[in-house]
């Protein structure tokens, strides 16, 4: 059985009964270059674990079990947990947990799971919380090296766009905080089974040590952050005022910063919105 044949899987998924399921972004990977390059550029090897988001029937967690130690997969459709027993049953060393990938306790099944191995992430990820678990991978601070992921091309673009351009959006500073990012390569949408309407880019994270510009208090950077692209035509003063502060405060961050109050959210740099924000009040000092 070849896992990016559109006649094995067909045959493999209904021998089980399986549906594809729109609603949690299932679209399968049936080019076979693609899951050996992601392996590789995740820097699966001896040595080394990889956690997998949303294995689908095990296409490219095989190729990770081919080269790491250790690989943990975790699906939230229990429908595809016998058909993964099926194809992984040749790699004792990949492992699946059900549950889904935003409701897990991240830090604890990575230390219960991989122990004192180096872990990085690789998953080409369902597209409808492409940003939510790209989120929450890099806030919750995981032991982790670095993420490979599969995501849209528009993701892909905002996600490792330059800060102070147009394509930038608030997770794209979120990304500058705590990675470098990169794309990798294009996929085009004939890549999938079924096919969806837009196409795909691999990218890569991988993760600083130390924030390029660390603040204070992370909330208020993000809290700032999130204000301005909320609204992203407006003017900051506008739109940081709508975002809960007062426009005297806002005014004086703004100035203390030095960043023109008519400047709008993609003008701005990482650098620039951190020190916007060690000038504005702490969020819990503020009226809900
Ligand atoms: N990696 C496979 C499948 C990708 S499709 C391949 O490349 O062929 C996306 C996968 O993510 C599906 O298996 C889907 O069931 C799973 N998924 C969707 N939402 C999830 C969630 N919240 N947590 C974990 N897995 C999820």
């Amino acid at each position: 059985m070849t896992l990016t044949d559109p006649a094995d899987i067909k045959a493999l998924l209904q021998r089980h009964g399986f549906r594809f399921s729109k609603a949690m972004g299932q679209n399968f990977l049936i080019n076979p270059s693609v899951c050996p390059r992601m392996a590789e550029a995740c820097g699966a090897a001896p040595g080394r674990g990889v956690l997998e988001i949303g294995p689908g029937i095990g296409v490219l967690t095989e190729q990770l079990a081919m080269r790491a130690e250790k690989v943990v997969a975790v699906e939230l459709d229990r429908r595809l947990l016998p058909v993964l027993a099926e194809t992984l049953s040749a790699y004792p060393c990949a492992e699946i947990v059900e549950g889904d990938i935003l409701k897990l306790d991240l830090p604890r099944l990575l230390r219960e799971k991989f122990g004192s191995l180096p872990v990085s992430v690789c998953a080409n990820l369902p597209y409808y919380i492409t940003s939510p678990i790209v989120m929450t991978l890099l806030e919750s601070r995981l032991p982790i090296d670095s993420l490979t992921v599969m995501v849209q091309k528009e993701a892909a673009q905002r996600l490792c766009a330059r800060p102070g351009t147009r394509e930038a959006g608030a997770v794209t500073l979120a990304v500058q905080y705590y990675a470098v990012p990169e794309i990798l390569f294009s996929v085009s949408r004939g890549s999938f089974l079924p096919a969806p309407h837009v196409d795909s880019a691999v990218i890569r994270l991988t993760l600083r040590k130390e924030p390029p510009c660390p603040v204070r208090d992370e909330t208020v950077l993000f809290r700032a952050v999130r204000a301005a692209f909320g609204q992203r035509r407006k003017t900051l003063l506008n739109s940081l005022s709508s975002g809960g502060w007062s426009r005297d405060a806002v005014s004086v961050a703004l100035d203390k910063a030095g960043i023109s109050p008519t400047a709008r959210a993609e003008e701005l740099t990482l650098e620039n919105f951190a020190r916007l924000s060690e000038n504005l009040p702490d969020p819990a000092s503020m009226r809900p």
